[in-house]
């Protein structure tokens, strides 16, 4: 019914058409005015606030009617009293229906605005709430890619070889970057940004493939956005590590510097590694003679009884003592003394074969591990050195000098069973050479 009376068209019509009647008849009926004046009643109902212009007039002819009215009765007092009462209660029902309308618009007005303004709210928070998505996804994916870069920075410091650091490189690349392609070259070809790459010794970044800086045809393979980084070790360029992707705009700064994080880290891992290799040859290497040390000798004493007990080929160790060096060593000076070791070093070297092992077994003492020989020819060997030691020429300010040595011969398993045996056989033997009279070999 109230839904009926929404459209102001019909309020009015229907206001209209109940003073019509109540006046019509009113004043047709004259005697019974006051019983149809309650027609006007429902007119004022209808009406709504914003129909205050139809209200007045309403309210107008309903005071006029039960003002003008009683002049065409003969009624008397009791007749008038009842319609100004009547008149009252219509101003009373006009004013109850403008309050509660005027109540209802305000409350429809309100709850309006408290919807629009709660509308924008719930807008605003859903954008902050996409916003907070947004970086939480990125920061999400940052840590992501940090923890990769983590372990694979920790990983690369422990390689023991340059192509598992490469490997491992290429590995947490493609973890951190799934949708690239990446590879490592280690030689300048066609491709013009690896080459500036390792021309320039710096890293390239180009986020883009329309920057006007570059020639369309410098991209290869439909790459749009690359990144490419020398890998530098002691100040050489070893390789270019390469990044790329066939998406516009993919790579940018950021990911340049976890690119270059990687690389640093694989720079500083290889060389670690080489540092490495360089300590451990100087650790199984004499500093002098470029010999192997008396512990690689040790060793490698060890593993040929363990081939020799396995293949039963005996072998044989030479140990060789120069003969009066200390008077040499005072006679010419200690830095003639330091030539003669060398060069005896290097004559030794090159009179063995190569996989004898000639080691500087102490001062001016030399031991010479001779693999598949017997105790006859390794003592040939022996003298061989002997006589060959001994016919070299020292020069030093002018002055021809010359040294002899002793030499001490045993063979495994024929001297000894153990090392220490065969050592000590040796070792005896050399003094026996020393006692009669040395630059002899003896090897019984
Ligand atoms: P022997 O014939 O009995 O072996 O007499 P020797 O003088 O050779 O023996 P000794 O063991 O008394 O002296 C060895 C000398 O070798 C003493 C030391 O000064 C010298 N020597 C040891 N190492 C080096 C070295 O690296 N450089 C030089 N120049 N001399 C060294
Ligand atoms: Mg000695
Ligand atoms: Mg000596």
């Amino acid at each position: 019914m109230l839904d009926f009376f929404n459209s102001p068209l019909r309020r009015y019509v229907f206001a209209g058409l109940f003073l019509f009647i109540g006046t019509s008849l009113i004043f047709l009926i004259p005697e019974n005015g006051r019983f149809f004046y309650p027609l006007l009643f429902p007119s004022i109902a209808i009406l709504r606030e914003k129909d205050s212009e139809a209200r007045f007039l309403l309210i107008f002819f309903a005071s006029l009617i039960a003002i003008i009215f009683p002049y065409f009765t003969k009624s008397g007092k009791e007749e008038y009293s009842i319609l100004i009462s009547q008149m009252f209660l219509f101003w009373i029902i006009a004013y109850i229906s403008h309050e509660k309308y005027s109540l209802a618009s305000r409350i429809k007005q309100e709850n309006l605005e408290k919807k629009i303004l709660l509308n924008s709210e719930i807008q605003e928070l859903k954008k902050k709430i996409e916003t907070y998505r947004a970086h939480s996804k990125k920061a999400e994916k940052r840590i992501q890619s940090g923890k990769i870069l983590l372990s694979s920075l920790k990983n690369i410091q422990i390689k023991s070889n340059p192509q598992d650091i490469l490997s491992e490189i290429k590995a947490s690349l493609q973890t951190i970057f799934p949708d690239c392609y990446c590879e490592i070259k280690t030689r300048i070809d066609s491709d013009l940004f690896c080459s500036s790459a390792f021309l320039g010794k710096t890293a390239v970044l180009i986020k883009n493939s329309k920057d006007p800086r570059f020639k369309k045809d410098a991209f290869i393979n439909g790459e749009k956005s690359l990144i490419a980084i020398p890998l530098i070790v002691f100040s050489s360029v070893i390789a270019v590590v390469k990044i790329s992707s066939k998406q516009e705009d993919r790579l940018n700064e950021s990911d340049l510097r976890t690119f270059e994080l990687l690389i640093k880290s694989a720079s500083i891992g290889l060389e670690n590694l080489n540092l490495f290799s360089q300590i451990n040859e100087l650790a199984m290497k004499d500093a002098l003679t470029g010999l192997v040390t008396h512990r690689v000798f040790q060793d490698k004493l060890d593993s040929e009884i363990l081939t020799s007990g396995r293949t039963k080929y005996p072998f044989s160790l030479i140990i060789v003592d120069i003969d009066h060096f200390k008077k040499y060593n005072d006679t010419y000076g200690h830095q003639a003394g330091d030539e003669v070791l060398k060069k005896t070093s290097s004559f030794f070297l090159s009179h063995i074969r190569d996989i004898d092992i000639c080691a500087r077994y102490g001062g001016e003492e030399f031991a010479i591990i001779l693999p598949q020989t017997t105790l006859e020819q390794a003592a040939q060997v022996a003298e061989n050195l002997r006589i060959g030691l001994s016919q070299i020429e020292f020069i030093f300010s002018n002055v021809k000098t010359q040294v002899s040595a002793s030499f001490g011969v045993s063979c495994f398993p024929q001297d000894a069973s153990t090392k220490s045996q065969l050592i000590r056989a040796a070792d005896e033997r050399l003094y026996k050479a020393k006692e009669n009279g040395r630059n002899q070999v003896r090897y019984e």
